[in-house]
């Protein structure tokens, strides 16, 4: 048996669009590119969105397109993917952490307070596994300091908060289509915003700094290559066409986990949060408070050994090693997010995950944490 942690789902409706595009003479800049940002710009409700060609490139430009830069700092979450503190680094500004709220997981508005200085420009925020809590405060906050928000939605794609889409609760906001993700494009993300001057010059970064309407080898600023094929794109619309079908799918698999998890006193169950609705992303259990980071790692490898697979969501970003070094950070610096990230295990996840198999990774979970005290002993003495 192998179940793993996450699986794309891809249909005839994809490879079509696909080959269509490989029959066509465009497989660049050509007419799925302009359809992919419309059809992106109908769902979210944005005036403009830019097709990159990833997340990671998406939050870059972001952060470029407002002139953050060397001696500034943005505010961010340390519980997330390495993506949204290294654009910071990669603009030569500094990633400056605060931590969590344990209840959502997410940016905690009044850790926030305690590092704006003159320098902070902006807040970058994550949506961490698909939840937009605590975004509206989040962007009020940043609202009253004048600082910007760029909002990281990688893992958020179709979720609300008190009716407010994921993506429009900053200045400008970003989505990712890496294959784990609610929908993929392979590789891809995107940038939404209303606002015209930056979308321009997100257009221009993504195209080695060519301005529209200047001829083809005419460079207007340092720009970039990190344009999406219409190949990506073609897959993109397809997968848009089927997103709600696909949320729908994510939030049955996620029912199932949590009723046949509901008693399980060991673990702390993700649930949704008030006001909100749940695009997710993964699910992710936390070990309960009295087990360690030993325990933790010892049910990984022991699910992963019997073709569950799992993962730890997500280290610490302030203690992976090159941050640490470059910025001095210690264990003990964020808290919260420490003690969750020692206790978190991200279980199988994906649209066509059925019931049974949900059964079947709830059964080995239960039995390993039954086994654990001994597994764990073993290991200590190996
Ligand atoms: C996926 C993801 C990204 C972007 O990832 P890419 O692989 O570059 O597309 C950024 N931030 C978060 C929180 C993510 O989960």
């Amino acid at each position: 048996m192998k179940i793993p942690l996450s699986r794309p789902d891809i249909t005839q409706l994809e490879i079509d669009a696909v080959c269509d595009v490989l029959r066509s003479p465009n497989l660049s800049l050509g007419p799925k590119l302009s359809e992919f940002e419309k059809a992106f710009c109908d769902r979210i409700g944005t005036k403009r969105a830019i097709a990159v060609n990833s997340g990671t490139s998406a939050l870059f430009l972001c952060l470029k397109a407002m002139g953050i830069g060397p001696g500034d700092e943005v505010i961010t979450t340390p519980f997330t993917f390495v993506a949204s503190a290294t654009s910071i680094m990669m603009t030569g500004a500094r990633p400056v952490f605060a931590d969590i709220d344990p209840d959502t997981l997410n940016l905690d508005v009044n850790a926030v307070r305690a590092w704006v200085n003159t320098r902070t420009k902006a807040i970058l925020p994550v949506e961490v596994f698909g939840n937009p809590a605590g975004m509206d405060s989040l962007a009020e906050f940043a609202r009253e300091h004048h600082l910007w928000v760029i909002e990281d939605s990688c893992e958020a794609l179709g979720s609300e908060h008190n009716g407010r889409k994921s993506g429009t609760f900053g200045n400008m906001g970003v989505f990712a289509f890496y294959p784990n993700k609610q929908m993929t494009t392979g590789e891809g993300g995107m940038i939404v915003t209303d606002c015209e001057d930056w979308a321009d010059l997100c257009v221009s970064l993504r195209n080695q700094g060519r301005s529209t309407e200047a001829a083809w080898l005419s460079h207007k600023r340092l720009g970039y290559n990190y344009r999406l094929s219409d190949i990506n794109c073609a897959l993109g619309l397809a997968q848009l066409s089927r997103l709600d079908d696909f949320i729908a799918k994510r939030t049955q698999v996620a029912a199932w986990y949590q009723e046949r998890l509901k008693q399980e006193t060991r673990l702390i169950v993700p649930r949704t949060q008030e006001n909100s609705l749940m695009s997710w992303f993964v699910f992710v259990v936390q070990l309960e408070k009295t087990y360690s980071l030993t325990d933790r790692d010892t049910l990984l490898k022991h699910l992963n050994k019997q073709g569950i697979q799992v993962s730890n969501y997500f280290p610490p970003l302030h203690l992976q090693p090159f941050i640490k070094d470059q910025y001095g950070h210690q264990e003990g610096d964020f808290p919260v997010t420490e003690s969750v990230s020692q206790r978190t295990v991200a279980l199988p996840f994906y649209n066509n995950l059925s019931e049974s198999e949900v059964a079947q990774v709830c059964d080995k979970l239960t039995q390993t944490l039954d086994q654990l005290p001994r597994l764990s002993k073993a290991k200590a003495l190996a």
